[in-house]
């Protein structure tokens, strides 16, 4: 069964979902894997890309501590602290724009000075300086950050979806 719509896939035909989840849970991994090699090969031959990502970090502070990254501390008063501005994010941005970075990886701690608008002024910001259409993109506030904004600061997990898809 795997076999069949592995090759419908390789032949350039649609899966159902029922039938992904069915490879997912089912589907020798090597068998995925070389699928999946002939439709990128058929899609794109041999060109390679590859984003040239840069963090952009507006602060290590964080009142979650949950545990999961090794850059956060609990508070300001801890010398390993830092927290940007706005302003100071978009010269570092376009610093960063200069040595040719394609990608900016937006992830920071979360306290109450961090919120919504200051993500939606960052993200203007940057929108206004024209770097995200010459190609540079932002992945934000994913993961664990739109989460947990949502629970603490009233904020939805789409508002921030929202906000790093701009423009
Ligand atoms: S919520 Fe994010 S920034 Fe805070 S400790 Fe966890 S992973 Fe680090």
């Amino acid at each position: 069964m795997t076999d069949q719509i592995l090759a419908r896939a390789v032949d350039g035909g649609r899966i159902s979902p029922e039938e992904g989840l069915l490879l997912y849970e089912t589907a020798p991994l090597e068998a995925l894997g070389a699928a999946a090699d002939e439709v990128v090969r058929r899609r794109y031959g041999d060109e390679i890309t590859y984003n040239v990502n840069a963090h952009l970090n507006p602060t290590n502070i964080c009142v979650v501590g949950c545990g999961f990254c090794a850059f956060a501390v609990w508070t300001e008063k801890d010398e390993r602290a830092y927290a940007y501005s706005v302003d100071q994010l978009v010269e570092r941005a376009g610093q960063l724009v200069d040595h040719g970075i394609t990608e900016l990886h937006i992830v920071g701690g979360m306290t109450k000075e961090y919120d919504l608008p200051y993500y939606e002024e960052l993200f203007a910001e940057l929108k206004a300086h024209g770097w995200v259409v010459k190609g540079v993109t932002a992945a934000a506030a994913r993961g664990s950050g739109g989460d947990t904004q949502s629970a603490h600061f009233g904020s939805t997990g789409e508002d921030f979806a929202v906000v790093a898809r701009l423009p």
